[in-house]
């Protein structure tokens, strides 16, 4: 904990001011004086966000409370003593374990610019627009539980140096002739790109990083372990070659993108490939930066999975997981379901020539149960995609990528089984050909049967989409040797 110069209260970072603020006599400071004070100097040791240079691995390390979720093992750093009393990764309510802990510093940071007043305006709003989400949510309790955590992540800087060297060939026709002439282009290059940036925690999924990007990496300062004075640290365990190829993929377009802006390339037929191929791409910096992020965990009702919304804590955007209720999505849609009907029988089947006749009916519904079916495998899909985290390269790199490349069909057939019988009936209906009405109607009532109750295992569909298993940092082994 920092204190207070004039009083000796702690200081706490201050998003508007960018300064540190005294809760007691208003008092502000630069995060960077050097005369900034921790309370907490003992003998002989590392004041908590002391800083110390680490032999061993040539590293910039400082020194924090760890907080630990002993359901979970998550680990949160802090500066200070607080007590925390809920885990923001598993969602539980729980004192978290508190330790003194070193870990490695980052170069640079981004000041959290949005306070937790905004955060929750911002959150609120968003939930505002989705009226099917539970009661629950919008509670004030539970918007509360909004944590500010500094997100480790890697920062890659890229820079390219050379001649690029690309050959093209342009045709054209001269009666009967095609006159093709080749080229070779040169060009120097001298460029760099940096702030291209990925999430370093396997705790902080890449699916929620995505959501709230970007960050202006060019916006971070170097790092003092005053900032986070009133916030938390996430801890980085995510080793910075994951995503080297990724970023250099990136800077490597865009080196390309602004060779091929001159007019010449297109000019003299200079295919894209050829540029990209030659680009020399050379050094590469890795820096470690932290990003601000709102994070808030809650979890779903079966008590078993994790709903997540993120705040960007610079820009203010918001990413959420949110659940559809069961009971509102039923009221509403009985409810919508009286004047869709009336509609339906005054407008469309009274006063218009095309009628419901049996065969209309029957490929309606076939047509239906098809769009049904794709659209409840492809949310199968995402829902196990987003459980085996496999959108997380820095996840799966730590634990591990499940067997199955995707949901088993045997998995899937518990919802999928609803619109194939529905197809099915349409289908055996439709060769068979009888003569009598009644059988084409008894087929559409079989199928649409099967749509209303798919309707139900939609909404659990998206449900799944929205949710993570309950993380355990601690059991799937990794590099905590705690
Ligand atoms: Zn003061
Ligand atoms: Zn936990």
């Amino acid at each position: 904990m920092y204190k207070c110069p004039g009083c000796g209260a702690p200081l706490r970072f201050d998003p508007k001011s960018q300064k540190l603020g005294c809760m007691f006599c208003g008092r502000q400071v630069d995060p960077r004086d050097p005369t900034l004070a921790y309370a907490n100097e003992a003998e002989g040791q590392t004041p908590v966000g002391g800083t110390q240079y680490d032999s061993q691995t040539g590293e910039q390390e400082y020194a924090a409370l760890a907080y630990v979720c002993p359901n979970c093992g998550a680990k949160l750093l802090s500066t200070e003593e607080t007590a925390a009393t809920f885990c923001s990764f598993c969602g539980s309510n729980v004192v978290l374990d508190e330790r003194l802990d070193a870990e490695s510093a980052p170069q640079r940071i981004i000041p959290f610019k949005v306070s937790a007043q905004e955060c929750a305006e911002a959150y609120k709003k968003r939930l505002s627009r989705a009226f099917f989400a539970p009661s629950s949510m919008k509670k004030d309790s539970e918007i509360a539980k909004f944590r500010g955590i500094y997100m480790p992540y890697w920062i890659y800087s890229y820079s390219t140096e050379g001649m690029v060297e690309s050959d093209g060939s342009v045709s054209h026709r001269t009666g009967d002739y095609i006159i093709k002439t080749n080229y070779r282009l040169y060009q120097q290059v001298s460029g760099r790109f940096s702030g291209i940036s990925y999430d370093a925690s396997s705790s902080f999924s890449d699916t929620l990083s995505e959501a709230i990007a970007p960050f202006k990496a060019e916006s971070a300062v170097p790092f003092a372990t005053s900032y986070l004075s009133g916030f938390y640290a996430d801890v980085s365990d995510v080793p910075a070659e994951v995503y080297a190829a990724e970023s250099e993929d990136v800077a490597e377009d865009f080196f390309v993108d602004n060779v091929m802006k001159d007019p010449a390339y297109p000019l003299h037929g200079v295919e894209r490939t050829k540029v990209r191929n030659r680009m020399p791409v050379r050094v590469r910096v890795e820096e470690k930066g932290y990003f601000p992020v709102w994070f808030l965990s809650s979890r779903t009702h079966d008590n078993k999975h994790i709903n997540y919304a993120v705040v960007n804590g610079e820009t203010g955007k918001v990413a959420a997981d949110i659940p559809v209720s069961f009971g509102k999505y039923l009221l509403f849609s009985l409810l919508a379901a009286i004047p869709i009907a009336l509609f339906i029988w005054f407008f469309i089947v009274e006063s218009s020539e095309m009628s419901l006749s049996p065969m209309n009916l029957i490929m309606l519904a076939g047509f239906v149960s098809v769009a049904f079916f794709f659209m409840m495998n492809s949310g199968l899909n995402q829902a196990y995609a987003r459980e085996n985290y496999l959108n997380d390269k820095g996840y799966l790199k730590r634990f591990g990528k499940p067997n199955e490349g995707s949901m088993p069909f045997a998995r899937k057939l518990r919802y999928l089984l609803k619109p194939i019988i529905g197809i099915a009936a349409v289908v055996v209906f439709f060769l068979w050909q009888p003569n009598e009405d009644l059988y084409y109607y008894i087929g559409a009532a079989v199928s649409f049967v099967m749509l209303i109750l798919s309707v139900l295992d939609l909404v659990r569909i998206h449900n799944l989409r929205v949710q993570q298993p309950i993380p355990q940092f601690k059991k799937r082994g990794g590099d905590e040797n705690a």
